[in-house]
Parts: C-alpha cells; sequence; structure tokens
C-alpha cells in the first residue's frame, strides 16, 4: 500500500469535482454544496467546461486549469467520460480517483471498468469505486460524497460494499447514538478493495475499530493476511450467506460449504469479529470502539433487579461468557454496599433500593478488583435514584480505577434513562437499552481478545511431500478423460501428502483377488472400483469383513454383480481389496475451491453427525497445527472425541496432524482438485493414531 496515495484518496488536502453542476438535485451539485456544508478546509475545485462559477466557488474548464495541487478527483461525469477525466488527473497529477458514476461492471461493463484502473495505476493513482456514494471523514470535515450529511462522530470508521446501505447508516447514527469517524463506500471495488481499506484504517489514528458491510471479498486471502496484521478490532457483517451454490456440488463437502460456514471460517482465522445482524453491527462497533479487550474469563455483573440479571446470565452463557461466582474476598467487601437482602455473588444485586452511592461503591471496588476481566452495570429506572447520576458516578469510579479492563453499561428505562445513556456513551462508555445487548457487546470484546491470543495458531506448518507423483497420478486420469479420480488413485495422492491410508490393491479376476487378499491378511474389505460409481456402498459395492478366500470369492462375483444391475454401462477398473481397518470414531475430512477464499478444509464428526446435525467446521488452507486443534474442539460433537462416559480419548494430536497434511495437500494441487473428502476416516485411542478408509478427489474441469 502506498501511503501517500491511499491518503490522497481517502483524506484528501484539495479536491476536484468532475462533472460538478449547478442544477439543484444533481449529484455533481449535492457534492460541491456537500463539500462546502461539511466546512471542509481543503480546496474545492468544481470542474465544468460550461460553467464558470457554482455555489460561490470558480468552476474550471478542466482539470488542467486547476492552479496547485489536486489529491482527490470526485467524479461525477457520465460513465462514457470517465476514462478521459481519468487520464487528465493522471497528467495533473492526482493523487485519488473517486467515482460516484455506475454503470460499469455491477451492468456487465467489465472491461470498461479494467481499463480505468489500468489507466489509473498507471499515473499511480488508485481507483474508489466505481458506483459509490463517496468518502465521508468527521475528522477532516469531510463530505466528498452525495449522502446528506457527515455521520454523527464516533471512534469506529465503516466500510461498506453498499451504497445505500451506507446512506441509511449515515442518516441512522443520530437516532441510534452510535457514531463514526470515516465512512467508506467500495462499491464494485475495481481497484481499492476491503483489503486495503482495512490497511489503510489500521494506520488511522482517528479509528479505534473498523466495522465491514460485507457482499463478498474480491480478495479473500489478502483480506485474511491484512486483517491478521491489523493493530484494531475488526467487525464484519457479511450478506449472502443463505444459499451459495450448495445445490450444485459435487461432493459431500461441496454441499455442506455454504458461505456463512465459509466465512465464518475466515473471520476466525482473520480474526475479524462477526456481526449477526446491522443492529448488531452497530452495538459491537459502538462497544468495540470504545472499549479495550475483555483480557479474561472473569465477568462481573453488577445489577439493582433480579431480572436483568437473570437475562444477562443467560446471554452471558450463550455468547460464551458465562458467569462465575466472584471470591470469597470480593463477595465479603461487595456485601457493605448494599442492603441485607441484597447479593454479592454474581451478578451482585444491589437491590431496587439502589442509588447513586452503590452503584459508584461497588463498580469502583469490582472494575479494580484483579479477579474481575470486565463489568457489565444494568439499571431499571427506579423512582429512588437518578439515571443520569449513577451514569456520571460510575463513570467517574471507572476512571478513578484507571483500569485497562471493558466496562459497559445497560439501562432499562424512560427518558431519563434514555439520556443518561447517551452522556454515558458520550463520555466513551458503551450503554444499551437491553441486558443481553450489553452483554453480546462484552462478549465483542472478549471475543476479540481471545481471537489475538490464538493469532499465533496461525503459524505455518511445513510438510515434504512429493508432488510430481501427485501430478501423474491426476495426469493419467484426465488422460483417460475423467474429471474424478478412483478410491485407489485418491488414496495415493493422500498417501503422497502423508495421509495414512489403507493398504489397497487392485484385483482384476477372482483369482488375484484371493492372491492379494491373502498377501494383506485377512479380514479384507473389498469395493468397486469405477469412475462412474462415486457412491459405492449405493450399489452394492462394499464387502467389510471378508474373512477368508471363499468369501473373497463370492464377495468379487456379487459385487461385480451389484455393479452392473446398478448401472450397465458404468466402466468398471476391478475391484480394490484392502486392509480392514479396526473399527473407530468416524469423522470426515473434506475440501472445497471457495471462489472467494481457494481451497478449503472440512472436518466433522461422520456418520449421523455430518449427514442429519451438519456438526462441521472449516478453515481456509493452510491449517496449521494450532489451528486444526481449534477445529477439534469447535464442533458440537466436540467431547465425543475429547472422551465421554468413561470412554478414552481419541487421537486428536494425529487428526489434527492429518487435517494440515489435507490442507497442504489442496493448497498444493489447487489448480486440480476442485473438491475432495476422507469419508469417513477412523479415529483410534490417544497414541493409536488414525486410518483413512475411503478417499474420493474431483479434479477441476480443463
Ligand atoms: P462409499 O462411501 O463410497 O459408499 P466407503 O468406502 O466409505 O464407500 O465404504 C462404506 C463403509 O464401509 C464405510 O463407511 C466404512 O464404514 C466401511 N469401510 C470401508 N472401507 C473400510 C475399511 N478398509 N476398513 C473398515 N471399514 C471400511
Ligand atoms: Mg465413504
Amino acid at each position: 500500500m502506498n501511503l501517500k496515495v491511499m491518503n490522497g484518496l481517502l483524506t484528501p488536502k484539495s479536491v476536484a469535482i468532475i462533472g460538478a453542476s449547478s442544477t439543484e438535485g444533481k449529484i455533481g451539485h449535492t457534492v460541491v454544496k456537500n463539500l462546502i456544508e461539511s466546512k471542509y478546509e481543503g480546496g474545492v475545485y468544481p470542474v465544468n467546461p460550461k460553467a464558470d462559477e457554482i455555489l460561490g466557488l470558480t468552476c474550471y474548464h478542466s482539470v488542467s486549469e486547476i492552479p496547485g495541487e489536486v489529491d482527490a478527483a470526485i467524479l461525477t461525469v457520465p460513465a462514457k467520460f470517465v476514462l478521459g477525466s481519468i487520464k487528465e488527473c493522471g497528467e495533473k497529477g492526482v493523487k485519488g480517483i473517486i467515482i460516484i458514476t455506475s454503470g460499469f461492471s455491477e451492468v456487465g461493463e467489465k472491461e470498461l471498468e479494467k481499463e480505468l484502473v489500468e489507466t489509473a495505476n498507471s499515473y499511480g493513482m488508485r481507483i474508489l469505486g466505481p458506483n459509490i456514494v463517496g468518502v465521508l471523514s468527521n475528522s477532516d470535515n469531510f463530505n466528498g460524497s452525495f449522502a446528506p450529511f457527515l455521520p454523527l462522530n464516533g471512534s469506529g470508521s465503516l466500510v461498506s460494499q453498499s451504497g445505500a446501505l451506507l446512506i441509511g447508516i449515515d442518516a441512522a447514527t443520530y437516532l441510534r447514538g452510535v457514531g463514526f469517524d470515516k465512512l467508506i463506500s467500495i462499491g464494485n471495488m475495481s481497484d481499492v478493495s476491503f483489503a486495503d481499506t482495512i490497511e489503510w484504517l489500521d494506520q488511522d489514528e482517528k479509528t479505534k475499530c473498523i466495522s465491514l458491510y460485507i457482499e463478498g471479498f474480491k480478495q479473500g486471502r489478502k483480506v485474511i493476511e491484512v486483517s491478521q496484521k491489523a493493530h484494531k478490532p475488526i467487525i464484519g457483517l457479511k450478506s449472502g450467506i443463505s444459499a451459495h451454490g450448495a445445490a450444485a456440488a459435487a461432493s459431500h463437502t461441496g454441499s455442506l460449504a455454504g458461505a456463512a460456514k465459509i466465512y465464518e471460517a475466515a473471520f476466525k482465522q482473520a480474526g475479524i469479529i462477526w456481526a449477526d445482524d446491522l443492529n448488531n453491527l452497530f452495538d459491537r462497533t459502538l462497544a468495540l470502539s470504545l472499549q479495550p479487550p475483555m483480557k479474561g474469563e472473569n465477568l462481573l455483573i453488577i445489577t439493582n433487579g433480579g431480572g436483568v440479571g437473570v437475562l444477562a446470565t443467560d446471554a452471558a452463557e450463550r455468547d460464551g461468557i458465562p458467569l462465575k461466582f466472584a471470591p470469597e474476598d470480593v463477595q465479603v467487601e461487595l456485601k457493605k454496599h448494599m442492603p441485607a437482602f441484597g447479593s454479592a455473588k454474581n451478578p451482585v444485586d444491589i437491590t431496587g433500593m439502589a442509588g447513586t452511592e452503590w452503584y459508584v461503591d461497588s463498580v469502583r471496588y469490582a472494575i479494580a478488583h484483579p479477579w474481575v476481566d470486565g463489568v457489565v452495570v444494568l439499571y431499571c429506572e427506579t423512582a429512588v435514584s437518578n439515571p443520569l447520576e449513577i451514569a456520571q458516578g460510575i463513570k467517574a469510579a471507572v476512571d478513578e480505577a484507571g483500569v485497562d479492563k471493558p466496562i459497559i453499561v445497560s439501562y432499562v428505562g424512560g427518558e431519563k434513562s434514555e439520556n443518561a445513556m447517551k452522556w454515558l456513551v458520550e463520555n466513551g462508555v458503551p450503554a444499551y437499552g437491553a441486558p443481553d445487548t450489553a452483554i453480546n457487546a462484552m462478549a465483542a470484546l472478549r471475543d476479540y481478545a481471545r481471537m489475538r491470543e490464538l493469532m499465533d495458531v496461525n503459524d505455518e506448518t511445513h510438510h515434504e511431500v512429493d508432488r510430481e507423483k501427485a501430478l501423474k497420478i491426476i495426469a493419467s486420469a484426465r488422460e483417460d478423460g475423467r474429471d474424478s479420480l478412483t478410491e485407489i488413485e485418491a488414496k495415493q495422492v493422500f498417501a503422497t501428502y502423508g495421509l495414512p491410508v489403507t493398504k489397497n490393491a487392485l484385483a482384476k479376476t477372482e483369482e488375484e483377488a484371493v492372491k492379494l487378499a491373502e498377501e494383506i491378511g485377512f479380514p479384507v474389505v473389498m469395493k468397486i472400483v469405477s469412475p462412474d460409481i462415486l457412491h459405492k456402498s449405493d450399489a452394492g459395492g462394499v464387502k467389510v469383513n471378508i474373512k477368508n478366500s471363499d468369501e473373497a470369492r463370492a464377495a468379487f462375483k456379487t459385487i461385480l454383480e451389484n455393479a452392473k444391475a446398478y448401472k450397465a454401462d458404468a466402466d468398471i477398473h476391478g475391484i480394490v481389496i484392502q486392509e480392514m481397518a479396526p473399527w473407530g470414531t468416524e469423522v470426515i475430512l473434506g475440501s472445497v475451491n471457495d471462489p472467494t477464499f481457494g481451497p478449503t478444509m472440512m472436518f466433522g464428526l461422520g456418520g449421523i453427525f455430518v449427514e442429519v446435525l451438519k456438526d462441521v467446521t472449516f478453515r481456509v488452507a493452510p491449517v496449521s497445527q494450532g489451528q486444526a486443534m481449534r477445529m477439534l474442539g469447535e464442533i458440537r460433537g466436540a467431547p465425543i472425541l475429547a472422551g465421554v462416559r468413561g470412554e478414552a480419548p481419541r487421537d486428536r494430536e494425529m487428526l489434527a496432524d492429518t487435517i494440515t497434511r489435507y490442507a497442504t495437500m489442496i493448497l498444493d494441487l489447487s489448480d486440480e482438485i476442485s473438491e475432495s473428502d476422507a469419508n469417513p476416516v477412523l479415529v483410534y485411542e490417544e497414541g493409536k493414531g488414525i486410518k483413512v478408509v475411503d478417499a474420493r478427489i474431483i479434479l477441476k474441469k480443463k
């Protein structure tokens, strides 16, 4: 990122408005008006060949006529004039082009849009847009957009792929009391995209939290990379997660890999906090932009009402910060600041009789106590208390404690409470109208700290592999005109990357089958090998626990008959004889080649867990051992691997190691593999390893 150029684009010291207009209602007019009304102090240069003056400002007939430097040009001219304007700007030495005009890739004009970028970049300029609202910055008094006014001032900044939503959010900031410093509309992301804006906002001193409204990343891996390096919280609201080509997927993994799951995985790896919806984006942005991360697990709730206390307790458990009872010394001290019928356990109930003093005393003590990692204060408006005075007291108590721990407040009440909450927010304390919202905001601060603590688990894992060998196997299948590998071939590729697969041998005749079975050693498993039969059991193509030669002969015949009955013209390569793996916990590993993030891994428990409960989790490859261990821990069925009801724990180390190898494989062969799975993989007791008993690889169409 060229900082000078990006600064010129997003915080320009002077702007030209190309397509400025004297006609009210036109975008070229609104932008000039907005720059004046926002009290922008930089140079404002309207450009229009037909006007000499617009809104009291000198209008230039071309960019070249403008005296002095121009940092950014805001383009509002019709699409057909955009390219010409960019060239003029390039000659003038402009740094950034903000293209409000639409009519490019969003209506299929992809080539034209590409040309804009190539031209701008050839002059060293960057483009924001096209098809955007513009850029707004409170700290620069800069409304370089056609949104009506600057947002309520705040310390977060928002990047939005939707222009209309950005305008809506802009206006809504005043009603919701959640402000922003900068609003950046990125529209078609022809050049500057999420990755660039994250990188830039990370170094912007005025931005304390980066909020994203995402329809789809363009460079998914780049976003992960820059987010991992960011020094401030990033929160993302991703839309369009309901259907994602799942129907067209060829493999099991493909059908389970919806956009929601994959974006969730990418967010985890990137350290981006998830927003459930627009309300949640506002609420969590407020907390993340005003409060420090919650660096431990101990949350203390102080309340004047049992009801809100219980609601908050429920929410805390749901959002992953379950309450614990406060230690003895904390309870003893807090007991001094409440009536006898209060409770100091957690939630700390200072009762409906509580006035300012009890609130202040308990907050001051609690937030300074080493056991406490974060405090949520709940208040129900009563006749014996003064909401604003309590707010001011809480703030003073926190300041006095001078600790780097988060505090969040919730008021349930009327107008007085509303005013008190407004005061709190203006003074840096997030306040919400419902206890569960307050808890969810605190959970965002906890999630942020957790993600930062876990960043080191992204360390890359290196595996020595024989890539050429794998490519040969794939090439020979392609020579056969196939776009999938047989189980035998897929296992050979897996083995190249160090995945523990069963021993296999291909038999073409009954005699061969018997011989190979004897070599491998009974009991064996026999399965059909045919590129036309992907799901072998469905075709009666799998026989397990074959104990002797007679059974092997019989199985050979039956499997062939079944296969022919299933699909008369199936191309049959033969029958695979494999060692019969002892029974273990069934899991599934798989991969997809996601259009946004590329090769992505899936892990889940096998059998009904994956079929019915879809209890799976994803990571964008590569996957480190640490991340793989986290994957094992985050599915609902995790206790099954950890060992439940006296069962020994499973070999999670080995399973995680296999995940890292699998991830290396799909990354290494990303030009070849479209989807794949190992289903099932059998996992044994700790120290006893795992075994891949079935393998499937679908190739990319070439
Ligand atoms: P498909 O998924 O194509 O129907 P699989 O190869 O997964 O075929 O076989 C079906 C089932 O048979 C597996 O889920 C597993 O329970 C069992 N199985 C297959 N191969 C082996 C093996 N080598 N050892 C033990 N069990 C096996
Ligand atoms: Mg299978």
